[in-house]
């Protein structure tokens, strides 16, 4: 199912992310030559609703056409099916960033194909480009806490945020490879989010040594754990007639150092709050985080989330968000001895 060329297709540049499935039949890994030699490895539309890479990486290579690239890049735009229609995924396809570890299926197998593919050609670095539908920063996520890894994602913005859960994206893989991050880069297409990753897309390809970075100071937070809904639970936003009432505009929480007591939701059943709360190593961590006092559930310690979202539909596509912790920068570091 993956096409690899090593010459942009005929409108690529001008296409809209709904084009792209008659324009490129599928899933598809472009190589283009550069003054550097090792390529950086840039991946978009993932989800196919994440449209600012792509816009991206059409606006960088538009600056190009008339001169070399300063380093070669390896351009995937991946699930172009489910752009054509601006969805996340397709009803019966696996989610583009859960495949790439290896597993059964044509889309692992794709993975792997496009990391074999890298990994041959000596990758010098990973972006790989995504939105979100909340009110969040623009950050970066890292999976290695490496000082290569953080100067690198820290080009991009001061919020950088350690994961290594779920171990199954394209980051994580290519993080055993090069220097690796995924852009976080706000709403799908909002033209400052696609602005700033055109101007760290072209500052990666002039990076010619990661030691050579000047490091940036950052704000590091660690994902502790996953916060879903469970699937027998009824939600909604506001005064809706559900299990779990989230608090409207629930997205303005995002990135807030919260305190004891916030609140989230109204709950139906207090005994039974419908949460699966769960460490990045898998254990429940919902008595550690949660209560539930007069009907509302709220945290019990301070903490921060991210990709809280008022849109329903990625709150079971995905999750209802995560917690962080904020670390400092010689903790992480130093945490980063043990291989994960
Ligand atoms: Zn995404």
């Amino acid at each position: 199912m993956l096409t690899i060329r090593e010459d942009i297709p005929a409108g690529l540049l001008e296409a809209y992310p709904a084009e792209l499935k008659s324009l490129l039949g599928g899933p598809t890994l472009i190589h283009l030559g550069g003054q550097a030699g090792e390529p950086v490895f840039i991946s978009a539309l993932l989800h196919g609703n994440e449209i600012t890479g792509l816009l991206a990486i059409q606006a960088l290579l538009k600056r190009y056409q008339s001169v070399p690239l300063p380093r070669a890049v390896s351009v995937f735009l991946g699930n172009v099916e489910a752009a054509r229609v601006g969805k996340r995924l397709l009803p019966g396809q696996r989610d583009y960033n859960r495949i790439w570890m290896p597993g059964n299926g044509a889309e692992h197998d794709m993975a792997q194909a496009v990391l074999v593919e890298m990994r041959e050609r000596g990758v010098f670095a990973s972006v790989d480009v995504h939105n979100n539908t909340g009110k969040n920063p623009h950050y970066a996520i890292v999976a290695e806490a490496v000082e290569s890894h953080l100067h690198f994602a820290a080009l991009f913005s001061e919020t950088v945020v350690y994961a290594t859960c779920p171990d199954t994206t394209c980051t994580v893989a290519f993080s055993k490879l090069c220097p690796s991050v995924t852009l976080e880069a706000g709403l799908p297409g909002d033209p400052a989010g696609v602005e700033r990753t055109v101007a760290f897309l072209d500052a990666c390809l002039r990076i010619e040594d990661f030691s050579a970075v000047t490091p940036t100071p950052v704000n590091l937070f660690h994902t502790v754990a996953v916060v879903k809904i469970s699937d027998c639970c009824s939600y909604g936003f506001g005064d809706e007639d559900v299990d779990v009432q989230l608090i409207a505009d629930i997205d303005l929480l995002n990135f807030r150092e919260l305190e004891t007591g916030t609140r989230l939701a109204r709950v139906r059943n207090t005994d039974s709050p419908c949460l699966d709360v769960r460490y990045v190593d898998g254990r429940q961590a919902y008595k550690d985080y949660f209560a539930v006092d007069r009907g509302y559930l709220q945290f019990t310690k301070p903490v921060m989330p991210a990709m809280l979202t008022t849109d329903r539909d990625i709150i079971a596509l995905d999750c209802m968000c995560y917690l962080m912790e904020r670390l400092t920068y010689s903790k992480l570091v130093g945490n980063s001895r043990d291989p994960r």
